[in-house]
């Protein structure tokens, strides 16, 4: 399986629990940090799109693996089958639980959610497990050290104390993504 972005993958919101956010107590995919950037197909499949008020533009790819679910995209390129590598959207900010651009990956296998980040083939360049570890011990803490995210806060009063919660780093706060990038030198 294929990462579905180029590049490092920078998760901003990890997988389960330790994805909670003020909306939901397990995050059923990753966050990877993007902004307008190109999707691509991590294995060959079906392609199947829809809307939806909380998670945006959606794709469901339904490959060898698992479904994939890619939410709060801008749009959609591929439409119907594809192959790995292919491209099949471009990742937004679409939809009522996002606080920032970024791409939710989520994968079920058998009807289970599972980690998207485990299937990646091994040799490809993306986060180690410091790295991972490092994130899911501390997301809460940046959380909180840039803004105390409580209740029922609207998507624009959340972006305007410029947090991440449910995964987006909030663009334009170029010194929280500095703060996040210094711990992967
Ligand atoms: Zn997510």
């Amino acid at each position: 399986m294929k990462k579905p972005l180029n590049g490092q993958l920078i998760v901003t919101n990890p997988f389960g629990t330790a994805g909670s956010t003020q909306w939901y107590s397990f995050h059923n995919g990753v966050d990877i940090r993007a902004r307008l950037a190109k999707v691509y197909a991590p294995e060959d499949g079906y392609i199947d799109t829809y809307y939806s008020q909380l998670g945006g533009k959606t794709i469901i790819l339904k490959g060898k693996t698992g479904w994939h679910y890619f939410h709060h995209l801008s749009g959609y390129i591929a439409t119907s089958n594809v192959k790995e590598g292919d491209l099949i959207a471009i990742s937004g900010n679409t939809g009522k639980w996002t606080t920032g651009f970024h791409l939710h990956w989520g994968l079920k296998i058998n009807n289970s959610w599972v980690d998207p980040l485990k299937y990646i083939k091994k040799g490809v360049d993306m986060l180690d497990n410091q790295d991972k570890n490092w994130l899911i011990n501390n997301i809460k803490n940046l959380i909180i050290d840039n803004v105390v995210v409580q209740g029922n806060k609207t998507r624009e009063e959340v972006k305007a104390n410029k947090c991440v919660c449910s995964g987006g780093l909030v663009p334009e706060d170029q010194s929280f993504i500095d703060k996040i990038k210094s711990y992967f030198k």
